[in-house]
């Protein structure tokens, strides 16, 4: 396979004169040994755009979003995404020796500036009583929205969330829906938002695709303010093709 790896390296690091994109994905091929995930899989993402991404199991979601992640540089095509980016996974992935706050701080300078924003971010959260606390006396919930804090805390111009509620209850992803939205609303990065929930996507999203093979074989733009009424005949299309 063809590496382009010059095109990629310069990519990641944000130069580039495509200032009018959060994300630019062009011709992204990925193959394991000689199996193709990915083949010319290609996606623009506006400034503040909240996309999301469905497909089955195995369809390849996972391995787009490490792509735009920067980890996993190991791919065909050119890619550009910011150098401000966060990723959170199903799994909040927290530091069990490190408390609550130091979690969301994780790799930054321990300044007082630095702790003043960690505890105003875990506040947006609605755990400025935990920062304190150890990661396993959080509930599933709370400790995805530290793994959500530790995300906002360094301003991300592209949020790439893999299934993050994939894992919570019903009550508690409804919450974590409206968490979702209102830290969008102040904040407005470009999001990418992998899901297996339709029902998730329509309420979130401004664009909802489906990766089927490793290409995307729907694209549905939702012009509608959020939240939607799940049950639009618009979005009938959608639920036939999955
Ligand atoms: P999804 O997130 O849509 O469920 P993934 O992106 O995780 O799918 O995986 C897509 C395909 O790539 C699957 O067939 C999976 O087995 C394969 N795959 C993913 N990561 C690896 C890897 N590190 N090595 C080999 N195969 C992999
Ligand atoms: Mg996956």
């Amino acid at each position: 396979m063809a590496r382009d790896q010059t095109t990629l390296e310069r990519a990641l690091l944000g130069r580039g004169d495509h200032h009018d994109h959060a994300v630019i994905a062009r011709n992204v091929g990925k193959a394991f040994d000689d199996h193709a995930v990915l083949r010319d899989f290609s996606l623009e993402m506006r400034p503040s755009e909240f996309v999301a991404l469905l497909g089955r199991s195995g369809s390849g979601k996972s391995t787009f979003l490490r792509v735009l992640g920067a980890l996993d540089t190991e791919v065909d095509g050119y890619v550009r995404i910011p150098r401000h980016r966060a990723i959170v996974f199903q799994d909040p992935r927290l530091m069990p020796w490190l408390p609550v706050l130091r979690n969301v701080t994780l790799g930054l300078p321990q300044t007082r500036e630095v702790k003043e924003h960690g505890l105003a971010t875990l506040a947006e959260v609605g755990l400025q009583d935990h920062a304190n606390a150890w990661p396993r006396t959080l509930s599933g919930g709370e400790a995805q929205r530290v793994a959500l804090a530790r995300a906002m805390v360094r301003e991300p111009q592209l949020l790439l969330l893999d299934e993050p509620f994939g894992a919570l209850d019903a009550l508690t992803r409804i919450r974590m829906h409206a968490l979702l939205r209102e830290l969008y609303r102040k904040h407005r990065p470009a999001v990418l938002l992998v899901t297996h929930d339709v029902d998730e996507a329509i309420l979130l999203a401004d664009r909802v695709l489906v990766l089927t093979e490793g290409r995307i074989s729907l694209s549905t733009k939702i012009d509608l303010p959020a939240p939607r009424n799940r049950s639009d005949p618009r979005f009938a299309a959608l639920r036939r093709h999955l």
